[in-house]
């Protein structure tokens, strides 16, 4: 019987995996994949798109004979989890390959089974051309597909990052984009500063989007699609669907607590509700410092610290992680795009009492060659000031900005404070008046 029993070859599973071989290098600890590529990034699916990574096998970190080779993990791939017997610490598991079911036993489990897409009732998936976009294999068939069929128009079914992300690699690639989203904006969990520079760039690029657009149809005639909203009806060449994606938890048992999407609830130490089962990534909850309660936040950062976090208990450490604070960013063709902590939007809906500061900023020296603009807000509760959450949208870096307001969260500072913070300055790299000391001088507390 392995000691240790891991569901999922990612990002949280294979973190965990090699925290218990560190503390424990004689571990009998066993991983099984669904898949048959384990240790990818998926993270970087639209830029093989794009053409800027050239291959989907840089992707890939570890084979299972590498990760056995250079880390001592036994990655078993092809076997799916389908079941879990919490009072017999075994797991129900199918041998994809021989269709064989037999049960695995544990004296420690971990479930990190990511998530998978939803899938839309009126769309037929198996169509050729029809495609999510979740993981390494999905990118080979669009690979292919883009390769071999040569599209010219291309329909994505929902803006939120990962459809706008596609976007902006279809594009590269000279494929005409239309965007249809259900909600009346793109990136709609976004602060609308966010979303305004969104919807400038989609103009600039051609990018036709329909929000507000319930897709009521998808068919194929010969090899194009027809994709029909209550309005109106458009002929395609090839169909994205990347509307959202849910945790792959519906092989867990029901006394396995859940948040109502399905993400199983884990405390900091990555237990779940029962004993002996950890979870963490994109099928698990995790807590929130600012809203001070476990949330959805499916984020590869988190999948690696959560996993970690996971392993090292599970070998018997005792760790807890502190939570997030809701930082991410993305790329939006030159747009670099970033938010920590609480929108205003998410304050007033939180009811706390919030206002906002804006500045616009360059990221070097006016006077120094290629300076860009950035546009900043930062949130904050009245009246103690107490810092809520940022945003920014550059042409710059946004991460080198939203990481200290990420700190000011996390760590409770005020707008006072962050006001005469002691930024870095020298025109090459940065501006005598960094945005946040501006947006946080502006602060209207008195
Ligand atoms: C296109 C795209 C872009 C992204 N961009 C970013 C980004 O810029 N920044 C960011 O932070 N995050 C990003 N993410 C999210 C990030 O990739 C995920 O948060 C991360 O991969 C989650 O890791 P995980 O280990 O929890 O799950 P996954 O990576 O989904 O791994 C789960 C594994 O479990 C296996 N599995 C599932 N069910 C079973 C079962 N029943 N039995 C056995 N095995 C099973 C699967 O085969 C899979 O290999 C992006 C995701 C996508 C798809």
């Amino acid at each position: 019987m392995p000691d240790f029993f891991i569901i999922g070859g990612d990002a949280a599973g294979l973190s965990a995996a090699v925290q218990i071989k560190r503390k424990i290098p004689d571990a009998y600890l066993k991983v099984i994949n669904k898949g048959e590529i384990i240790s990818y990034a998926a993270c970087g699916i639209p830029y093989v798109i794009s053409g800027d990574i050239p291959s989907a096998e840089k992707l890939v970190h570890f084979t299972p004979e590498s990760m056995e080779k250079k880390k001592g993990i036994s990655v078993e791939i092809g076997k799916e989890a389908m079941e879990i017997f919490p009072e017999e610490n075994a797991v129900g598991v199918k041998d994809l390959k021989t269709g064989k079911h037999y049960k695995e036993k544990y004296k420690k489990l971990l479930i990190a089974t990511g998530t998978v897409p939803n899938k839309l009732p009126f769309i037929d998936y198996k169509e050729e051309g029809v495609f999510c976009l979740s993981n390494i294999q999905d990118l080979k068939q669009v690979l292919s597909y883009l390769r071999d069929q040569q599209p010219q128009k291309a329909a994505i079914i929902g803006a939120g990052n990962i459809g706008l992300e596609l976007a902006e690699g279809l594009v590269s690639r000279g494929i005409n984009v239309h965007i249809f989203e259900l909600l009346p904006e793109p990136a709609i969990t976004w602060p609308s500063l966010i979303r305004e520079a969104i919807k400038k760039k989609m103009d600039e690029k051609n990018i036709q989007f329909s929000g507000g657009a319930s897709v009521k149809e998808v068919t194929k005639k010969g090899k194009s699609f027809t994709l029909k909203t209550k309005e109106d009806s458009h002929e395609f060449d090839v169909v994205f669907s990347v509307a959202g994606a849910k945790p792959a938890t519906d092989f867990c048992p029901e006394k396995i607590k859940t948040l109502d999407n399905g993400a199983l609830i884990i405390d900091q130490k990555g237990n779940t509700s029962e004993p002996d089962i950890y979870s963490a990534g994109d099928c698990a909850s995790v807590y929130h410092k600012v809203l001070d309660r476990n949330v959805y936040f499916p984020l590869g950062s988190t999948a690696n610290k959560m996993g970690r976090i996971s392993g090292m208990n599970m070998a018997g450490k005792d760790i807890s992680f502190p939570g997030i604070v809701g930082t991410q960013i993305f790329k939006f063709f030159e747009l670099s795009l970033a938010k920590t902590g609480l929108s205003l939007e998410e304050a007033e809906k939180e009811k706390i009492d919030a206002d906002v500061s804006l500045a616009l900023r360059l990221d070097k020296a006016g006077y120094y060659p290629d300076s860009r603009k950035a546009k900043a807000e930062i949130i904050y509760q009245k009246p103690s000031g107490k810092i809520l959450g940022a945003s920014v949208s550059t042409e710059g870096n946004a991460a080198q900005l939203i990481d200290p307001v990420a700190v000011a969260v996390f760590a409770g500072l005020n707008v006072k404070q962050l006001g005469w913070f002691d930024a870095a300055y020298t025109p090459p790299f940065a501006p005598v008046w960094n945005a946040w000391v501006s947006a946080s001088l502006k602060h209207k507390l008195g």
